[in-house]
């Protein structure tokens, strides 16, 4: 039985530090707009603090992690529903602090990601990553979590945070959830709504470049013929514009010649970019 408490719902900052810890705390980073992805990493969060343990969700829609021109003001907004799926999944306390508010002390000092922020997602945006860091560590130091869920989604970002907390000492575990899907495979994402009908349709060649690669890697392919393979599905429908479709090891180094791998793509379809990525497995000899 998941707790009768009423979810807490805490505006400030003041309110989130003043939330007294019982139990072990797992928290959620999320800029709302909640899906089934959203949804898995609540269960996963809430598996790991157990029935009688604490589960927070941030909703912050990071303005450090956009650029001028990305779509920071129609990043769609859903707190209703968003609110609904919370209490559904028993989380105790939602977070949702306003922009001024999160940064009245300023924002001056933020966090460098390295090499490994400038490759990739961070290459097509600068910025981003040194945003999304910041504002992560922001997170774990006001949530005062003890665990916090990412989804393997976003790969780069997931593999940013683990390193982060590592090279940092920060105290909290950090776990990941394999990425949900649609019923064509197209990864449930917040901006999948920006799509047309025709888009919409046109995106699933995202998660078939994926299965060719994930093929071509298990019949003996390499890196460089799984890439092939994926950008000849990429490329099979007009509406989408390939950015890069990447085979890097597990930690975004250098491919490997055989063994566990990442294929990592992204796209533009219409105006909306998208991204995906999946283990590989080369079984070249
Ligand atoms: P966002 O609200 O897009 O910033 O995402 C919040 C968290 O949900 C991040 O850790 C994402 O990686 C994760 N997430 C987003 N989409 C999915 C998905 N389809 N499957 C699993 N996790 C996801």
């Amino acid at each position: 039985m998941l707790s009768l408490m009423p979810i807490q719902v805490l505006e400030t900052l003041a309110e989130m530090r003043a939330l007294p810890k019982r139990r072990p705390r797992a928290v959620v980073m999320t800029m709302g707009a909640l899906h089934d992805g959203h949804r898995a990493l609540l269960q996963s969060a809430r598996k790991w603090s157990g029935v009688d343990g604490e589960l927070v969700v941030t909703v912050f829609v990071n303005p450090l992690q956009f650029a001028a021109g990305e779509d920071l003001d129609r990043y769609p907004r859903t707190w209703q529903q968003d609110l609904e799926m919370c209490e559904q999944e028993g989380v105790t306390a939602v977070f949702a602090p306003r922009v001024d508010d999160m940064f009245s002390v300023g924002r001056d000092i933020t966090l460098d990601p390295g090499p490994l922020g400038e490759i990739l997602e961070g290459k097509a945006r600068p910025d981003h990553f040194a945003g999304v860091l910041t504002v992560v560590a922001k997170f774990i130091n006001l949530t005062n979590a003890d665990a916090a869920v990412f989804g393997e989604k976003d790969y780069q970002q997931l593999a940013l945070i683990n390193r982060m907390v590592q090279q940092l000492e920060i105290p909290i575990e950090i776990l990941s959830v394999p990425t949900i899907r649609d019923a064509d495979g197209l990864a449930l994402s917040s901006r999948n709504q920006y799509l047309t009908p025709q888009e919409r349709q046109a995106a699933a060649v995202l998660p078939a470049a994926l299965s060719a690669a994930v093929e071509v890697a298990a019949t003996g392919g390499g890196a460089e013929d799984a890439v092939v393979a994926a950008e000849k599905e990429l490329t099979a429908n007009e509406l989408v514009v390939p950015d890069y479709v990447v085979v890097t090891d597990p930690l975004l180094g250098p491919a490997p010649e055989h063994g566990d791998a990442r294929i990592l793509i992204a796209a533009a379809v219409g105006g909306t970019r998208l991204l995906d990525n999946a283990a590989l497995h080369l079984e070249t000899r």
